[in-house]
């Protein structure tokens, strides 16, 4: 039904597009981006809910390819939460400072790790009140923990939902994180949230690309984007 609306919807011209209300518009863009990208899901590798939390401290400013290789070591000298917490965060830091900021991300993975040791069993906690407790965990870190582990409602504001999100018009002219989170969570039915970021991310680095100019005449929002470039 939701398909019929909207195609009726675009039979119109741009301007009527950018018409539609941002719930409409958010739908039609969920809709599309699941038909392209139907098996998107988190880029950090993990296998165990406490090492997303390692991975996504490690992903600022850094790639996720590059934290992928580098866990492998982190997870080789610890390879859980009991032994990472032992370590000095000088330990850690010397094999995470491949991803920049080792002091720090290394710091935070301690501290983190030693929270969870000490008052979770070894566990990661499963309110996003708590996880947004821990060092190092921001709310785009918790929203990715929520869905991905949980399953639970998120939306991630990262670099790429932050960029397509106002280039395609769902807000406008937001670039702080946690408002563009507040905006989106008004327009995006929540079960969506968590799979649509991760689609998001791949759009943004395949079409919708930040440091080109963006593949508008390939990209299959074209026609109802807002193209807020
Ligand atoms: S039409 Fe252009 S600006 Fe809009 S989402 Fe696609 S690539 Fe980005």
């Amino acid at each position: 039904m939701q398909a019929t609306v909207f195609s009726e919807l675009f039979n119109y011209d741009i301007g009527e597009a950018k018409r539609m209300t941002k719930e409409k518009l958010a739908l039609e863009v969920i809709d599309r981006l699941k038909k392209e990208y139907p098996d998107a899901g988190c880029t950090l590798d993990y296998d165990q809910a406490w090492k997303l939390l390692v991975s996504v401290r490690l992903a600022a400013q850094c790639t996720d390819a590059r934290v992928n290789v580098v866990v492998e070591d982190l997870y080789a000298k610890y390879p859980d939460v009991a032994s990472l917490a032992a370590a000095e965060p000088e330990d850690i830091e010397t094999i995470v400072r491949p991803c920049g900021l080792g002091k720090s991300k290394a710091r935070d993975i301690s501290a983190c790790m030693r929270i969870l040791h000490e008052q979770y069993a070894d566990n990661v906690p499963t309110t996003f009140e708590e996880l947004l407790k821990l060092p190092g965990v921001g709310r785009k870190s918790a929203n990715l923990i929520m869905g991905d582990v949980f399953g639970k409602p998120a939306i991630v504001t990262d670099t790429h939902c932050i960029r397509l999100c106002n280039r395609i018009g769902l807000v406008d002219g937001i670039k702080e994180p946690k408002k563009v989170e507040m905006a989106l969570w008004k327009i995006i039915p929540p079960e969506e949230g968590s799979d649509f970021c991760h689609r998001l991310v791949y759009h943004g680095r395949e079409v919708c690309t930040a440091r080109t100019k963006p593949y508008c005449d390939r990209c299959c929002l074209a026609d109802i984007c807002a193209k807020n470039i």
